[in-house]
């Protein structure tokens, strides 16, 4: 009976571990599902501009290195635009920061649609955006930054209040050269032919040509 009893015993307090070890099991498996989750979360704040759900500065740079890098090692084209909004100061001013941030963001919309989905597209800060355009040669990159021009241009935006708001963008486009080892000098160069887009009266698409930039 002493043994019976014994084994009866034996057998409840397996039976008990094993109940607590499923618990365990399924605590463990639940907190792992959860820290995934939070780490993809967080994988998505780290990229994304906040405010209008593109890359941002950070993931812009991480996605366009490989690129700059495979398309020197192909010896393929490549293009890069720096597109600003034109007078967004005075937007801010006539009508506040909050209508500011909305026309922000469609202006990222609307870009964004206008580009291929192999483009990479990000916002830099502020009222400032770039793109990489690969396997586009100037021609292409000047035909996809006017649709962006031209996009913007037609565009409005309608307060609350039922205001229209136009805007307009400038645009500097810089092609890869075998001199580019990294984003950082063709970005440079982008960035001198949208300051003379700003010069030459704004709303407007400027390539940059060895040393002196022409208008589109
Ligand atoms: P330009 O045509 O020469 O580019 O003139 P601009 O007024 O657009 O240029 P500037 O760089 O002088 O002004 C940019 C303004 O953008 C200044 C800043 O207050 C505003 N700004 C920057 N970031 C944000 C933002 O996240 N939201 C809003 N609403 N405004 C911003
Ligand atoms: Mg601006
Ligand atoms: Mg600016």
């Amino acid at each position: 009976e002493l043994i019976i009893l014994e084994a009866i015993r034996q057998n409840a307090q397996d039976r008990r571990l094993k109940d607590y070890q499923k618990v365990l099991e399924s605590a463990v498996e639940k907190r792992t599902r959860e820290l995934n989750d939070i780490n993809v979360k967080l994988e998505i704040l780290a990229t994304t501009d906040s405010l209008c759900g593109v890359n941002n500065r950070r993931a812009f740079y991480e996605s366009s290195a490989p690129m700059i890098k495979y398309t020197r090692r192909e010896g393929k084209k490549l293009a890069v635009l720096m597109i600003d909004i034109d007078k967004f100061k005075m937007i801010n001013d006539i009508y506040g920061h909050n209508i500011g941030d909305e026309i922000i963001k469609l202006m990222a919309s609307k870009t964004e649609n206008t580009l291929r989905k192999s483009d990479i597209f990000g916002r830099l800060g502020g009222e400032e955006f770039a793109a990489v355009l690969p396997n586009t040669s100037e021609r292409g990159a000047l035909k996809a930054a006017e649709n962006i021009r031209f996009e913007i241009e037609n565009s409005e935006y309608i307060t609350q209040k039922n205001e229209k708001i136009r805007f307009t963008v400038s645009i500097g486009v810089a092609i890869l050269n075998s001199d580019d080892l990294d984003l950082e000098s063709i970005l440079h160069r982008a960035d001198l032919a949208l300051y003379d887009a700003k010069r030459n009266g704004r709303n407007k698409v400027v390539l940059f040509k060895d040393g002196s930039e022409q208008e589109n």
